[in-house]
């Protein structure tokens, strides 16, 4: 096994029979205006850990947050949406606590049978939960015998329902999900198999630099598009026109560059690009990487930069993808997103795709299928690739 799960126990290896186990699940999903979950994947993800423990005949405890709220208690947070919806796909009463402590959630805890299920209302309505405080962990801990995490989006943070409640409950484990990701995202750190290609893209070089930084001890070849891609044009000496660029981060770009090639990984610029005069056209011009006109923006990769990613994409072993190619959201500049989604579906690798929009626009292709792993965790997915210590995953070892 490798050593990202060491010392951490499987949720099917727990003594959970007529137990209270407080479950930390995602259930930070969209909603409509309307108030109803827009988007029911984390929640589905759950279920094979929330079945499981039903069946073993576990009093489920469910915990998340939902949102941001700022201001304590406020309606528009609440996770009854989520609830319901949970409900309705295990074909089962949920009943939703009117606080995560207090009173009323003790009582709830307390009159649970065996084989039912309580969730938890916003644990961000406390600040204790993201100041991880050690008395609001106390409450949330009494309330159970059993820890089981499997909120892959939020190992990453240090909460008081990720980090201060597990310490305090020392029958403790990861949930089907977390093992998943830890499983899939530790194959990636742990001597993958080559070549090893990562595709980076997205909005911006500072938001990835340390896993930029990371990857660049292990892969063979970097390829680099959507606007970050503009930041390291830029720092060649192109002009990129009115393209979305880092102008701070110049030197920062000519660096990696210059440990790439230390390093002795491809760096793989677009030598194409979309371009369009503002990002509502209806239509892009495909001009060379040093031909951006200075009233254009650079909005997408172009076809002979998408068939060169291919090339590599087709010949890894191991793939990883953080950020999509271009501004996918938008018809006309969704092309090199979905041509790389493609390369990587049909390529005879280990592939795996992480961040939030990366992972939208791999489903908007229909090939979320035809990864090996879709990570349900940006942030995570990130700081487990930078060989950064997890603290929920840290929390669970025994
Ligand atoms: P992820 O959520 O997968 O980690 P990011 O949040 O880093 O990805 O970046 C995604 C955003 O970057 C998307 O909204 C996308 O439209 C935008 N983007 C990508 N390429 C460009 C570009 N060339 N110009 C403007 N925006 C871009
Ligand atoms: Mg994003």
């Amino acid at each position: 096994m490798s050593a990202i799960l060491d010392k951490v126990t499987a949720v099917d290896q727990l003594d959970v029979a007529s137990r209270r186990v407080f479950v930390r699940v995602d259930f930070n999903v969209p909603l409509t205006p309307d108030g109803r979950v827009s988007d029911d994947t984390r929640i589905r993800e759950a279920l094979p850990t929330i079945k499981h423990l039903l069946e073993k005949g576990a009093r489920v405890v469910l915990a998340s947050h939902l949102g941001r709220p700022k201001k304590g208690r406020d309606a528009k947070y609440s996770l009854a949406p989520a609830g319901e919806r949970l409900a309705e796909l295990l074909s089962l009463d949920v009943i939703l606590t009117d606080d995560c402590v207090g009173d009323g959630a003790r009582k709830v805890v307390q009159d649970l049978r065996d084989g039912r299920v309580a969730l938890l209302e916003n644990l961000r309505f406390h600040p204790g939960e993201e100041a991880n405080d050690p008395a609001f962990a106390a409450e949330l801990a009494a309330l159970a015998d059993v820890y089981v995490d499997d909120a892959f989006g939020c190992v990453h943070r240090a909460h008081a329902s990720v980090d201060g409640v597990p310490r305090l409950i020392p029958t403790r484990g990861a949930g089907f999900l977390l093992l998943k990701e830890l499983k899939a995202l530790g194959a990636l750190v742990h001597d993958p198999k080559r070549p090893y290609v990562a595709v980076l893209g997205g909005a911006k070089v500072s938001d990835k630099i340390a896993v930029i930084d990371a990857l660049l001890t292990k892969v063979d070849a970097l390829l680099i598009g959507g606007a970050m891609a503009n930041t390291f044009l830029a720092a060649m000496g192109r002009n990129v026109g009115r393209s979305l660029v880092e102008g701070d981060k110049l030197a920062l770009a000519r660096t990696i560059a210059e440990r790439a090639r230390e390093k002795r990984v491809a760096l793989v610029l677009p030598t194409d690009v979309v371009v369009a005069g503002s990002v509502d056209a209806t239509e892009g011009t495909v001009v060379a990487a040093d031909a951006i006109a200075p009233d254009m923006m650079a909005l997408d990769i172009g076809p002979a930069s998408v068939a060169a990613f291919r090339d590599r994409l087709l010949g890894a072993h191991t793939i990883f993808w953080n950020g999509p190619m271009g501004l996918f959201e938008k018809a006309p500049f969704a092309a090199g997103s979905v041509g790389v989604a493609k390369a990587i579906a049909e390529a005879a690798a280990f592939s795996v795709v992480g961040g939030g929009d990366s992972v939208a626009a791999v489903q908007q292709a229909g090939l979320a299928g035809r990864f090996t792993h879709v990570s349900t965790g940006g942030g995570a997915s990130l700081e487990l690739i930078e060989g950064r210590k997890l603290p929920g995953v840290e929390a669970l070892r025994g």
